[in-house]
């Protein structure tokens, strides 16, 4: 790999590790597997090696990833709902140098003998509980702080919740424990209070927790102590790093906190060798479907304590302890159908569904097939048996087929050629995967995910579920957007199972949403092929919807981002007299039509000088924005060969930082680009969104702001 190939690649890395580990840790939400991220940083660590010249201090390979919920140092009283108060931690809390395979545990028993030079000592063999990490402090025997592992140097506070876990001692018994001292574990969800928890969830139209893991960490970040107490959270502990006065291995501290009435695991071994550890992992790798709580894998520790800080640490690992991680977990199982659901854009998505079968801590019941490619690609036939794979994540994969269980005889599947729920012909468009059912207006499968789109979070954030929608389209009382905004309470009120608190509540979000900013009208709108960013452009740069509808091909193309596939598409929305309609009767209902247009430019050091705005900046990045227009520049939402500069905060988009790399584009930060601009102060800087809209937007701003990542 040449160096300018290297850089790349580790800039690359970086942005992506970084943004799966705060989608991990704080947004409790990971999007792809542990192994895809363990992977990821493998890569890193070898390339780092490699070119040590681009190994960064602030490089994901010699830092914990973060689960604070505010930067480090940023206090927060809990009574403001938001952020803990923050403390450091005593002794830094680490990970754990990890692999998946048995061949490294036994380079590391190797190293870790050269290391002690033939000295006697053995190794502590444990499970690697798969929940969130705790640090407990006893002071006079009483629970004095609980701690996260926040940035391993400083923690958030979470004492108040982890007094609800039930099976954590306020008060010590025994004797024999030091004045104060820190003990540290793992909180987990075990599988029956997850299984209750979702259940709960789905009744009240809340999405499912992807794992135990997510759940335990979202419960123990909760501001309501309370309902962390019924969450079902349980602790178990392994690890105090204070010495404690006759104590000389891991074992015996584990053995006298379990005297002191701390919840200590009893699943534990003592090795000898690497055949005694690889008969563990052997056992365990089975058992541990049976545990009522999730494992990831098993943790190797030098047992004696004095060898144990002979061997130290890195910045980011003991070098006395191992984890084995298990791979993600497979099963196989018959398909015993296929569905074609409609998605909102007419997509018709084949999904299998399956024998159901219990996989990493949920019954799998159905798996998507894609498209007919991906059927075709892995040789799908009608019953088969084949592999789902879950590693961590949210949704299940069918890896492979399992061959020798076919049935003679057995066909594939054959691929509908009309609409599964309204009967118009399907048509694959040119360059798609995929088959689209056309008819957008009249498919009640597509109409009533349109609504369910238009009501989301970033669209018109109103507070309603799926089924919701559903039962108001089936009574006949929501056919269009529109039609939301002329319910009554009566009109709800006489629906089986809506109170008044539920109808009020719906109300008076549907009300809250007509300060809804224009941009995010226009994307809850739903126009093919108009995602969040580009509903952004063609709002700032058109102003208002009267004058997006009258723009033609060719002055919508000449905005930044709009190609001529969304010009077209938009165009012919606009050209639908029914779209029309619906446009008025929302004007009629209050929602916002037109961007608040900012104030003239101020100067014009940046005239002619289009930026791409990308990462986390000391303002918004919409203040950020109305600076570079008040300074006389544009901005746009993707780099392509018309950017000047691409301007990079804090983790900015790995995608933009590749293809400015790739285009040549140069990159700049926030002190360059007020340099360039002279010195126009932040209280210059104009609002540009509606005032009263701009809290609403500000947070759902935040909540976005950092850009896609490569999947
Ligand atoms: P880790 O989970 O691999 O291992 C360290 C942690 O294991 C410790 O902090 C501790 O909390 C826990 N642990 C459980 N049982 C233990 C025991 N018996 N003894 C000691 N520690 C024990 O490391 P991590 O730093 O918490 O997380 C990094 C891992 O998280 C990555 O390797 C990856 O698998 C996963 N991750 C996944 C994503 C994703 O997007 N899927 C993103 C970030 C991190």
């Amino acid at each position: 790999m040449e160096r300018s190939e290297a850089l790349r690649r580790i800039t690359e890395l970086k942005a992506v590790l970084r943004e799966n580990s705060r989608r991990y840790y704080v947004d409790n939400a990971p999007t792809i597997s542990d192994y895809e991220y363990d992977t990821l940083m493998h890569e890193l660590e070898a390339l780092e090696d490699q070119w040590p010249e681009f190994a960064t201090p602030d490089s994901p390979t010699r830092h914990v990833g973060s689960d604070l919920d505010l930067p480090a140092g940023q206090n927060a009283e809990p009574e403001t709902g938001h952020g803990f108060r923050q403390y450091p931690h005593r002794y830094p809390m680490l990970s754990l140098q990890n692999t998946y395979s048995v061949a490294e545990i036994e380079e590391f028993a190797e190293r870790a003998s050269g290391l002690l030079e033939g000295r006697d000592f053995s190794y502590a063999t444990e499970l690697k509980f798969d929940g969130t990490a705790i640090c407990l402090t006893y002071r006079d025997g009483k629970l004095f702080r609980a701690l996260t592992r926040g940035d391993g140097t400083v923690g958030d506070d979470v004492t108040l919740n982890v007094k609800r876990i039930a099976n954590i001692p306020e008060t010590l018994s025994g004797s024999g424990w030091p004045a104060e001292f820190e003990i540290r574990g793992e909180i987990l969800m075990p599988y029956a209070s997850f299984d209750r928890l979702n259940l709960e969830r789905a009744e009240s139209e809340l999405p499912p927790f992807a794992n135990p893991r997510n759940a335990a960490s979202g419960s123990l970040k909760l501001q309501d102590p309370e309902e962390v107490g019924r969450r079902g959270l349980e602790c178990t502990l392994y690890h105090i790093p204070s010495e404690i006065p006759g104590i000389a291995t891991h074992n015996e501290a584990l053995d006298a906190a379990a005297s002191w009435g701390l919840p200590i695991s009893k699943h534990r071994g003592i090795c000898r060798d690497i055949a005694e550890i690889e008969a563990y992992l052997r056992h365990w790798d089975t058992a541990r479907h049976d545990l009522p709580f999730a494992t990831d894998g098993i943790v190797v520790k030098i047992n004696q304590l004095d060898f144990q800080k002979e061997l130290g640490y890195t910045a980011k690992f003991p070098r006395w302890a191992v984890a084995f991680k298990f791979k993600a977990e497979q099963a196989l199982t018959p398909i015993l159908s296929i569905d074609y659901q409609v998605g909102r854009t007419g997509a018709v998505t084949p999904v299998a569904n399956l024998e159901p079968v219990h996989l990493a801590g949920t019954t799998v019941k159905r798996a998507t097939l894609n498209n007919q490619a991906f059927i075709e690609d892995l040789d799908i036939h009608l019953g088969d048996w084949v592999y789902v794979e879950k590693g961590g994540e949210i949704i299940p994969k069918i890896t492979a087929v399992e061959p020798s269980k076919r049935a003679i005889g057995a066909t594939r599947p054959p691929f509908p050629t009309t609409c599964p729920d309204c009967g118009t012909p399907l048509v694959r468009p040119e360059g798609e995967a995929r088959w689209f059912c056309p008819n957008k207006d009249g498919c009640p499968t597509q109409i009533q995910t349109g609504l369910v789109h238009f009501l989301s979070r970033k669209a018109m954030n109103v507070i309603a579920g799926d089924a919701t929608v559903a039962e108001l389209y089936r009574l006949g009382l929501v056919r269009t957007p529109a039609d939301f905004y002329s319910l009554s309470l009566p009109q709800l009120l006489l629906i089986e199972g809506w109170q008044m608190r539920s109808a009020q509540r719906f109300l008076s979000s549907l009300d809250a949403s007509r300060e809804v900013p224009f941009e995010r009208v226009l994307f809850a709108l739903g126009i093919r092929h108009i995602g969040e960013q580009t509903a952004r452009e063609i709002a700032r740069h058109f102003g208002d919807i009267d004058s997006i509808a009258k723009a033609s091909l060719e002055e919508l193309a000449a905005v930044q981002d709009v190609g001529d596939i969304i010009a077209k598409s938009v165009v012919e929305w606009f050209a639908d007299e029914r779209h029309i309609r619906e446009i008025e009767r929302l004007k009629a209902a209050g929602l916002q039509f037109s961007t608040e247009v900012t104030s003239a430019p101020q100067s014009d050091a940046l005239q002619g000088m289009i930026f791409v705005v990308s990462g986390v900046f000391s303002v918004s990045r919409d203040e950020i924005k109305a600076f570079i227009e008040a300074s006389g520049g544009k901005c746009s939402g993707s780099v392509s060969g018309k950017t000047t500069y691409l301007l990079a905060g804090d983790k900015p988009g790995p995608e933009k930082v590749k293809k400015a790399a790739e285009l040549g584009v140069k990159v700049i930060g926030e002190e360059e680009l007020r340099a360039m601009a002279g010195e126009i102060s932040r209280q210059d800087i104009a609002p540009v969104i509606p005032t009263k809209a701009a809290g609403r937007a500000e947070k759902s701003l935040n909540n976005d702001i950092i850009e896609p990542t490569l999947f």
